[in-house]
């Protein structure tokens, strides 16, 4: 089972992946859990060239192509073996990611972040937890963290507010696979609420 949590910088989602971890691990499932960008050791060090220093290093279809190639390490070396392997994976962002930021953000290269998806990914998860939260607070979250990856601080609040419109329309369009949760609440409720839909999915 393949499941990836999505959501705009500060939504907490990675908090929620660690924790639906722990919990299916107390179950006695194997899991990896793992995050995009990164994932794998060359995908660890794409995200660092393209996180890390002058944020316009790339142009934005550069950037399409760095993040399509990490993501398909990520896949050869770490995703698949492990779903080969019978293990759950929990990965803390995914192709939805790539979908928004770069497809969304930077000109609509949505079409171009699409062809590359279906040459060199395919894979899509199971399901997709969307941690939906208010884009002013996840903004001071995000801020107040301060993990040095400083390009994205510059996003502001309205772009926030169009990611987080942009991530509620992705879930409408793959909303077979994607459940969103309103991560505007304390951290153990939206936990159980994650954990309650992983057992309806998978019994
Ligand atoms: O999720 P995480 O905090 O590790 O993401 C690091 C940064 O990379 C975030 O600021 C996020 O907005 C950005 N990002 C991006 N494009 C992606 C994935 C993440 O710009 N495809």
């Amino acid at each position: 089972v393949f499941i990836s949590f999505e959501g705009i910088d500060g939504s907490g989602k990675s908090t929620q992946a660690r924790l639906l971890a722990e919990h299916l691990r107390g179950l006695g499932h194997q899991i990896v859990l793992t995050r995009e960008p990164g994932g794998s050791p060359g995908a660890e060090e794409i995200r660092r060239l393209v996180l890390e220093g002058d944020p316009n290093r790339w142009s934005a279809e550069t950037e399409i192509l760095l993040f399509t190639a990490a993501r398909r390490d990520h896949l050869e070396r770490t995703i698949t073996p492990a779903l080969e392997a019978g293990k759950t994976v929990i990965c803390d962002r995914f192709a939805d990611s790539t979908r928004m930021y770069q497809g969304l953000s930077r000109g609509d290269l949505r079409a171009v972040v699409d062809k590359l998806h279906a040459l060199m990914i395919k894979q899509e998860p199971d399901l997709t937890i969307l941690i939906d939260m208010d884009p002013g607070t996840g903004l001071s979250r995000a801020l107040s963290r301060g993990t040095g990856e400083e390009r994205f601080e510059s996003f502001g609040e309205s772009l926030q507010q169009k990611m987080r419109q942009g991530f509620l329309d992705l879930a409408a369009e793959f909303n077979e696979r994607f459940t969103t949760i309103d991560g505007n609440r304390e951290i153990d409720v939206v936990a159980s609420a994650v954990q309650q839909i992983v057992a309806e999915r998978f019994p």
